[in-house]
């Protein structure tokens, strides 16, 4: 695999390889690599001729100082992961190198209302910080397919938006979430879970489940507040447990058969925030 730190070597890099007509899939990540990670390259991998991978912990996407500070780092067993999964390209670019102007640089697309709902009301400046480097990514690697988790559902109709608005040809694929054993969805911030927070954090995905399996039997609004109470009783705080539509995220007040419906929950364990979706 080649590591470049430097846009310049990397744009070089893709090219030559663009030149001899090969397809280039790319997978922005942010590091502390686990499956989901590795599917999105996995699925790139089957799809594409270069597997690009980025890692960089974008500060301009973090709301809450404590949690970049606190982000994860874990770039030898990344890489590691990333050539036994065989990984053409890791890009590893400084702030510096993403940022010249400074980390005060934001996108001025227009994101549409998509991005101002849930997340985008609960992490004010979230998608903002986090379209401006996809944007950035974009333009560096110039790939043919984008290869995203359904885990941050919310964050691939933004990415679908931007690419819309900026009239890019690029593919968007999103890939479904991994879980563990017991249904929690992979994270990256799974690893700074004290044991007993890991040992609660399953209900998210098990409020998930009873949303779905509820509809057509119970009112939206009681399986709602069972599933708040359930992790309340555990020490778990929701941010918020709704029913949306699919396509838009407009928040539902019941269960409507008629349309594509979502179930995304969010919530704090401790100091960590976690968030999870099920289709329903
Ligand atoms: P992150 O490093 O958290 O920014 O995530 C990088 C990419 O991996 C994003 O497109 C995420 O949606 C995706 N991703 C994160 N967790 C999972 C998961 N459990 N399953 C599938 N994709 C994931």
């Amino acid at each position: 695999m080649f590591i470049f730190h430097h846009i310049n070597d990397l744009t070089a890099y893709l090219e030559e390889r663009k030149r001899n007509g090969a397809s280039v899939g790319f997978v922005p990540t942010m590091g502390a690599l686990h499956e989901g990670h590795l599917s999105l390259i996995d699925t790139a991998r089957s799809l594409t001729d270069v597997v690009v991978c980025s890692i960089f912990v974008n500060p301009t996407q973090f709301n809450n100082p404590a949690d970049l500070e606190n982000y994860p780092q874990t770039i030898d067993q990344d890489v590691y992961k990333l050539e036994l999964r065989k990984c053409d390209v890791l890009f590893l670019p400084s702030v510096k190198e993403m940022y010249p102007d400074g980390v005060e640089e934001r996108i001025a697309v227009n994101l549409g209302p998509v991005a101002e709902k849930l997340e985008g009301s609960f992490r004010p400046g979230h998608f903002r910080g986090m379209a401006t480097i996809v944007d950035k990514l974009l333009a560096v690697v110039r790939p043919d397919s984008l290869f995203m988790g359904q885990k941050d559902y919310q964050q691939s109709l933004v990415v679908k938006e931007l690419l819309n608005r900026t009239g890019s040809k690029v593919l968007l694929h999103v890939v479904a979430t991994r879980r563990e054993p017991d249904g929690l969805a992979m994270s990256s911030r799974n690893m700074r879970l004290t044991d007993g927070e890991r040992q609660q954090a399953n209900l998210i995905y098990q409020c998930l489940v009873s949303i779905q399996a509820q509809a057509g039997i119970k009112p939206f609004g009681i399986v709602q507040k069972e599933c708040a109470e359930l992790l309340e009783k555990k020490g778990i705080k929701p941010e918020y447990i709704l029913l949306c539509d699919a396509a838009s995220l407009d928040i539902l007040d019941e269960y409507d058969e008629g349309r594509p419906m979502i179930a995304l929950i969010a919530v704090f364990l401790g100091e960590i925030r976690l968030i999870d979706n099920l289709v329903l």
